[in-house]
Formats: C-alpha cells, sequence, structure tokens
C-alpha cells in the first residue's frame, strides 16, 4: 500500500516515466508529472527514472483489529416501519458476532426512534444506538454520512452491515470512505474468522465465480446484503440489551440538501414479498403468451416474474426481473417456465423453498436447482395446469 510521490525539484519531465508506464497512469500536464487512479503501484516509473525523482510514499497501517469490538446493523425506516432487511441483518450479526463474541449494535438515526429502536431489543440486539433530532427526520446522505461517522469513531465496531437498499447503497460506500475501509456490495453470505476478518462472498465476473473478499489492514469491515438473502433474527423468550441515547452534535447536523417535499409512492407489487412466483423465460415465445404465465400466477395468488432477456425485449419491467442485475427472492413456491437457469438467475432465486421447473431440455441447468421438474412444452403443460387448477377451484 502507499503513493507515487515525484520530486518536482529532481524531475526534468524527461518524459520516461509516461512512456513505460504500462498502464497508461502518468501524464505531464502544467509542467508537472500527474500519477492518477490508474497507478496499480508496479513501481516501473521509480525503477527508470533517470534523476531518482520518484519514490514509493509508504502509508500502509497495520490497524490494531482489537481496538474494533462488535457487529453493528444499520436500521432503515420509513413512517414508522423498519425495513425487514434490518432483521435479517441483525439474524447474520448475531450469528457472526456469536463466533467471536463481539457485541450486536444496531444504529438507528431520525425522529421519534427510540421506541422504535426498543423494539429491536426483541431480536437480541445488545445495544440499540438511537440519535435523534429533527433534523433527521429525512434520509439525507451528507447529514446520515456524519451520524454514521460519529457512531463508528465512538463505538468501534469491527463489522458493519448495511442493506442494500436504494438508501443503503447510497450511505454506505459514503460511510466506509470517511474510514478509508473496505466495502463489498451485495454479499450472498458472510463468514467470520477468528481474528475477526469478515470474508464477504459474492458472485463475480457475471455470476461465473463466487468471490471470497476480506479487508485484512483496515477496519471497520462494510458489507452491504440484499433483501431476502439471509434468515431473519428470531425474538427472543427473554430480551435483554439496552437502549443507548447517543448524542447528537449540532455541527455534524449541517447540511447542503434541502428537502422541499416528500410525498409516499404508491405501494408497488413487489416480487421479493410474493411467496407465489410463475416465472417467464425466452422459451417463452411472444408477449402475448405472458397471459398464461400470468393466469398461472393469479390462481395460485403469486405473481409474475422473468428473465433478463424479457426485460430487454420491453416485454415486462424491469421491476419483475429475478437475478443478479434483478431482484432476489425466497418465495414459498417458483415455477420457472421455459427458462435456463443460467448461473446469474438461479443465484437469486435458488433459496425458494420448493423450485418446480419447466423446460423443454433435459438438459437445462434449471434441473439441477429445481426440487420438481417437467421435461416439456410449456405450450401444452401450463394450459393443462390451468385447466387443471380452475376445476379443482370449482370442485371446492
Ligand atoms: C452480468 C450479467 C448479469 C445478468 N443478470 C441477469 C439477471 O439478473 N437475470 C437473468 O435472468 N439473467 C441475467 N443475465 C443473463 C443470463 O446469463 C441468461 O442469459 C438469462 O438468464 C437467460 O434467460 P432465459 O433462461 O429466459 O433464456 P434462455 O437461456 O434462452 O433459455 C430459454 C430456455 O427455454 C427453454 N424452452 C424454449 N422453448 C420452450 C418451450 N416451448 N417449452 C419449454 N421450454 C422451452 C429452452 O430449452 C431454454 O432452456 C445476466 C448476464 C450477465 C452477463
Amino acid at each position: 500500500m502507499g503513493s507515487i510521490l515525484v520530486d518536482g525539484s529532481k524531475c526534468n519531465l524527461c518524459g520516461k516515466c509516461v512512456d513505460q508506464c504500462p498502464f497508461g497512469a502518468i501524464q505531464i500536464d502544467l509542467g508537472k508529472v500527474i500519477i492518477d487512479n490508474g497507478c496499480r503501484l508496479c513501481k516501473l516509473c521509480i525503477k527508470n527514472c533517470p534523476e531518482g525523482a520518484i519514490s514509493l510514499l509508504k502509508t500502509q497501517k497495520t490497524v490494531d483489529k482489537n481496538e474494533w469490538n462488535g457487529v453493528l446493523v444499520y436500521v432503515e425506516h420509513l413512517e414508522g416501519e423498519i425495513h425487514p432487511v434490518t432483521l435479517e441483518l441483525i439474524g447474520k450479526a448475531r450469528q457472526l458476532a456469536g463466533e467471536i463474541n463481539h457485541p450486536v449494535y444496531a444504529l438507528i438515526m431520525g425522529t421519534d426512534v427510540i421506541d422504535l429502536g426498543k423494539g429491536l431489543l426483541e431480536y437480541g440486539v445488545d445495544r440499540v444506538l438511537a440519535y435523534q433530532d429533527e433534523a433527521l427526520r429525512h434520509f439525507r446522505a451528507d447529514l446520515y454520512t456524519n451520524i454514521f461517522e460519529d457512531c463508528i469513531k465512538e463505538f468501534k465496531p469491527s463489522i458493519v452491515l448495511v442493506g442494500a437498499t436504494s438508501v443503503g447503497r447510497s450511505l454506505a460506500p459514503r460511510v466506509a470512505a470517511r474510514f478509508r475501509t473496505g466495502l463489498t456490495a451485495d454479499c450472498t453470505q458472510l463468514e467470520v474468522r477468528p481474528n475477526t476478518d469478515l470474508v464477504q462472498i459474492r458472485p463475480a465476473f457475471g455470476g461465473n465465480i463466487m468471490a471470497q473478499i476480506v479487508t485484512v489492514r483496515t477496519r471497520p469491515q462494510f458489507a452491504t446484503v440484499r433483501y431476502k438473502v439471509m434468515e431473519k433474527a428470531d425474538r427472543l423468550r427473554k430480551p435483554g440489551g439496552e437502549i443507548i441515547r447517543c448524542q447528537v452534535k449540532p455541527e455534524r447536523l449541517q447540511s447542503g440538501l434541502k428537502v422541499i417535499r416528500t410525498a409516499l409512492r404508491e405501494k408497488q407489487e413487489n416480487i421479493s414479498d410474493a411467496e407465489v412466483l410463475v416465472v417467464a423465460g425466452r422459451g417463452v415465445k411472444n408477449p402475448a403468451d405472458l397471459g398464461m404465465i400470468n393466469e398461472l400466477a393469479e390462481l395460485l395468488n403469486g405473481q409474475l416474474a422473468c428473465t433478463r432477456p424479457l426485460v430487454e425485449a420491453g416485454w415486462l419491467p424491469y421491476t419483475k426481473q429475478i437475478g443478479l442485475s434483478g431482484r432476489t427472492v425466497k418465495p414459498k413456491l417458483i415455477i420457472t417456465c421455459g427458462v435456463s437457469g443460467a448461473i446469474q438467475f438461479t443465484a437469486c432465486m435458488s433459496a425458494a423453498e420448493q423450485i418446480f421447473a419447466i423446460n423443454k431440455d433435459r438438459n437445462a441447468p434449471i434441473f439441477k436447482v429445481a426440487h420438481y421438474g417437467i421435461v416439456g412444452d410449456i405450450y401444452q403443460i401450463i394450459p393443462a395446469l390451468i385447466a387443471k387448477l380452475k376445476k379443482e377451484v370449482r370442485s371446492v
């Protein structure tokens, strides 16, 4: 770790470093050698500078991991309701904290958050850290980042978990940057080593490998996790823990953002909340045929979802897409219709309780994750299923 330093008093702007940099990260501009973010610290410029004007500034600090203690969960809430991803993160935090004997913290900020925060003690949080102030009524990224930073400085958690929601995705990188530490987005699994290093596991390179990412030199370690990926925390019979009302420093409440008006969006159907999903894949030959998939979904009191090619074709909105670049789902039942089962799709649905696949190709990868399958044509099987379900509904 470090950065490249150019001594202007020795440099004669010969340009050798510019020519030899394999990453094209060096330029001469306004009579100065500039090293940009493309630099990979290969040190070729240092070796080849005839004037000895370039050197490595070592900035590596070794963190004392013992000074960082606890797993902190950011509590997302709106209109007095806690986002369910928070309870899933608390479930994971309890497991991780148990393995390294750390406490579980929950950070909640806003107005009227004391009672809301108290409710989290039932889920096994050791300390709810509540920051209450009128200025925190609405989410404003700059203010919330300040308070988050203050909280981390005071309680020094080793691990910080944030939901990969719109708010979480806006907040977590800002706070991580304040500590110059690592952040892994959209983790699908989290493990912890005895030395408190968090192993952050997530699909990489288009989902073809599962990468294990570890932040070894800095603390805290930040991870975001999507809704419906982790198991929700169980309620404790005899909850303990405490709520701490933390001090909000007035000088930290200066914001460059002014909230003029807020309006609640009409609640939309969300495939992540559905208990039953019927998924259309590219085996569906034209948009009109989505009608039969939708009919099957309605008969099962479920929702229609799809693979990415159907969204790309403009047949269905993005909100219906399951997969790495769409949503993660964990329904009780999922029926896939003409879906091949690419990893980018299955990575975000394989935790469903029952997976039922229909595909005319017996070697389709979807059958590897399915609990039940039919090798056959959806244009024969789905109408037959619909007819059978209708008959059963009539006879009830
Ligand atoms: C970075 C990246 C991110 C991606 N993100 C996503 C994502 O979020 N979600 C996603 O879905 N994909 C995603 N993809 C694309 C993914 O790799 C696949 O291309 C996609 O999932 C394939 O969709 P499909 O199964 O509908 O189509 P296909 O792979 O074309 O499969 C169609 C299947 O239908 C079967 N079939 C055809 N006709 C019939 C019939 N009449 N009856 C029965 N079966 C039939 C075929 O045998 C075939 O198995 C991503 C790719 C990349 C590189």
